[in-house]
């Protein structure tokens, strides 16, 4: 056993979200999102594992997150790359059978002098990120139509707020934008707007993070943890009143304290920010961090912790108990920078 931060990648609860994903919308495809590693858990596992489940269309960010992806899946699957290629990348992408997603008019003009492959149309409807202007979808209709896109997409911003008003907003403009590509399949949502109902499912859904065991479902949706990370107790003793604890020495003890320090730190993805407010679990009794979190330890205040913790105790920092958006909250930051934020030294294995 080592001592090093562990993280355990349940790639079936993740298969099991993604088939939870795929009831909420009777007729569309799911997607996988499995840029950025599979958002750090592992891109190459968890896309056979969702390829073997019936997954056939998975999103990327970069053509060289395709290409491993490729070679893990095999031929077969469609491989969106978002953010689209450039010159001197489009023989990988045809060799590869990778779908471009062409977001700006220097993707367009790229794309109309190559020999090509397939390619994906994103639309800006409003989020002012990547995509077309919309008003192209008027003017150019025809141009675009040729480039033959075996999809037309746009992305939500605000789609995490359910309530908010852009996603209404968002959702008419894709409507027109769908309603001039009879032919092509068209996707809006991403995970929380696979959360929005019927009418954002449209042909595609392209959830990441809650396959991850991210997002905020609503009520009677459940999704599973798709990963457990873990930490070893290295010292268990008692801080004395009048002391205090960890860097900048800003947590004070006022009696006598059982203190745990464990072996995981921010190098480890642990964010500092997370310092006197996170929490970890350890035989299910969550334990406060007692101070600064450093670079590759924690310390954890178990006074009111179970009576087995020992050196050598696995202490939960993401996991059944401790909930991937609540941690992340804790820290002031949301799940998606929590999971990609895992750092090199987490020891990954896949169950
Ligand atoms: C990252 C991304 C997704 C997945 O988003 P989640 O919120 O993780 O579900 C979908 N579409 C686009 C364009 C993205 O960039």
């Amino acid at each position: 056993m080592s001592l090093l931060p562990r993280a355990t990648v349940l790639t079936s609860n993740i298969v099991d979200n993604w088939r939870t994903l795929d009831a909420l919308h009777p007729g569309a495809t799911t997607a996988a999102v499995v840029k950025a590693d599979a958002y750090g858990l592992g891109a190459t596992k968890i896309g056979r594992a969702l390829k073997v489940a019936g997954c056939s269309t998975f999103f990327v960010a970069y053509l060289d997150e395709g290409l491993t992806l490729r070679k893990a899946v095999g031929r077969g699957p469609r491989i969106f790359v978002l953010n689209g290629p450039m010159r001197g990348e489009l023989a990988a992408y045809r060799d590869a059978e990778l779908t471009a997603v062409l977001s700006s008019e220097l993707h367009l003009k790229l794309w109309s002098t190559a020999a090509r492959g397939t390619c994906a149309i994103h639309v800006d409807t409003g989020m002012n990120r990547l995509g077309l202007p919309i008003a192209l979808v008027d003017t150019e209709t025809t141009a675009l139509r040729r480039l033959a896109p075996v999809l037309v997409m746009s992305h939500l911003a605000c789609a995490d707020e359910p309530k908010h008003p852009m996603n209404l907003r968002q959702r008419r403009a894709f409507e027109e934008v769908a309603d001039a590509f009879p032919d092509t399949p068209a996707s809006l949502a991403n995970s929380a707007g696979c959360f929005l109902g019927k009418g954002f499912g449209f042909d595609l859904t392209r959830p990441g993070l809650a396959l991850y065991g991210g997002s905020t479902p609503p009520a009677g949706v459940e999704l599973k943890p798709g990963v457990v990370l873990e930490a070893t107790v290295l010292s268990l003793f008692t801080g004395q009143k009048g002391t205090s604890v960890g860097y900048g020495a800003t947590h004070a003890l006022t009696e006598d304290r059982l203190l745990a320090t464990c072996a995981i730190g921010y190098a480890d993805g642990l964010p500092r920010a997370g310092s006197g407010k996170l929490k970890g679990w350890i035989d299910g009794v969550a334990c406060p961090v007692a101070g600064r979190i450093s670079m590759d330890l924690v310390t954890l205040d178990v006074t009111d912790g179970p009576k087995s913790v020992k050196p050598g105790s696995r202490v939960e920092f993401l996991g059944e108990h401790a909930k991937l958006e609540a941690q992340a909250a804790a820290c002031g930051t949301l799940g998606y920078e929590l999971l990609t934020g895992l750092g090199p030294r987490v020891q990954r294995n896949y169950r």
